[in-house]
């Protein structure tokens, strides 16, 4: 297969720019010949920033080993995320820098094509989702049940830990989901971003009732409201800058309204709709610093912020604000333990997130695909990508 090559013009740099040396430093050069230590495989490769690649790609022989409590997968459906993109348009997240050619996708769903010795709860031919975050089974975080911030997890596609745009991956059994017949390959791609709402909203210990408040419309603000309305919340309001994402925040249920800052001021608007008294939740799904030194406004005495958003640079928010409320503030760094209640939540009905998913490609078009994703077309939530089966 040839190398179609993407290029593109970054979208304003909102995280500085990248003056680093980011030049591909490729894992088969050099003298000595590791033919014998590498698989060769299929894969969409980030060779660096803005260079996208569909190649063939040596993977190393002992990350495709199939160990006793081990699944190889045969993947079916990915989920292009925004921070695959951000990796493609500005070749690092934070500290996380791609200074080698990485597999992007981590967002996915498969079939199981083998298990290893001493798996006992999956089978040849079950149908799955991929938790992708492995943490070290014995570390203290993990012990004490917070294996998402164990800082020795191993998270695909993010560096140097490649991601899952390829046919087949190992993976251990504790961290994929066997899927009822009623979830599709897609839905179960969409558990992964699912899977960040559930955890956000089970950290608001949200009470049947609750108003809350959600900023941002992106795909994680979308299942953070569908999270947020499953936890039992009463109405929840979405707030935007783009009406076009109103329009789907809506679209998914009516006890979401849609609120488009610039046009409509979020604390007023829920002042108003509650007597004065602010909502119970507040969800900072945005990302943006402007947003998040207000997160207090709009929030009822006793409530709850919860930060989802990522924030490469230190922001501040009004401590006095927070105080005079007794607010509580949760952060969240992922997810743990909710993937199997997200595809119990998508068999049920309970959450629907098929209107979320707004395009798909072939996996051959998969750099195109990430062009696409890269423009951020307004009217689109989640683009999957599906690879031959
Ligand atoms: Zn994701």
């Amino acid at each position: 297969m040839g190398r179609a090559v993407a290029s593109m013009v970054p979208p304003d740099g909102a995280h500085g720019a990248i003056d680093l040396d980011l030049q591909p430093h490729r894992a088969c050069s050099g003298s000595v010949d590791h033919s014998e230590r590498l698989n060769h495989m299929e894969a969409l490769v980030l060779e660096k920033k803005l260079d996208l690649s569909l190649r063939d790609f040596p993977i190393e022989r002992q990350e495709e080993k199939l160990g006793p409590r081990d699944v190889r997968i045969k993947l079916h459906t990915v989920g292009i995320c925004g921070s695959d993109v951000h990796y493609y348009t500005h070749g690092k997240i934070g500290p996380f820098i791609v200074n080698a050619p990485m597999i992007l996708g981590h967002e996915a769903s498969g079939t199981i094509i083998e298990t290893g010795s001493e798996v006992t709860t999956l089978k040849e031919g079950d149908r799955v989702c991929m938790e992708p975050g492995i943490p070290d089974p014995n570390s203290k975080a993990t012990r004490l049940g917070m294996y998402n911030v164990d800082p020795a997890v191993r998270f695909w596609a993010t560096p140097p830990v490649h991601g899952i745009l390829r046919p087949t991956c190992v993976h251990p059994e504790a961290f994929t989901f066997k899927l009822p017949d009623s979830v599709s390959f897609a839905e179960a791609a969409m558990v992964e971003p699912l899977a960040v709402g559930v955890h956000a909203a089970t950290k608001a210990r949200i009470k049947p009732g609750d108003i809350a408040i959600v900023l941002g419309a992106g795909p994680i603000g979308l299942v953070t409201a569908l999270s947020a309305l499953a936890g039992g919340c009463a109405r929840v309001y979405v707030s935007d800058l783009a009406k076009k994402k109103l329009d789907i925040a809506e679209g998914l249920n009516r006890a979401i309204t849609g609120v488009q800052a610039g046009n409509d001021d979020i604390v007023e608007r829920v002042k108003r709709d509650t007597d004065g008294w602010g909502a119970d939740v507040l969800f900072e799904a945005t990302g943006s610093p402007k947003a998040a030194a207000r997160v207090f406004e709009p929030l009822a005495p006793g409530g709850c912020v919860v930060m989802i958003g990522g924030q490469p640079e230190p922001i501040s928010y009004d401590a006095g604000a927070a105080m005079i409320r007794e607010a509580r503030v949760e952060n969240i760094f992922r997810y743990a333990h909710v993937f199997p209640r997200c595809v119990a939540m998508l068999s049920s009905g309970a959450i629907d997130v098929r209107p979320l998913i707004t395009r798909k490609f072939e996996f051959k078009d998969s750099v195109h695909a990430f062009e696409i994703a890269a423009s951020a077309p307004p009217a689109d939530v989640k683009m999957q990508i599906e690879l031959p089966q």
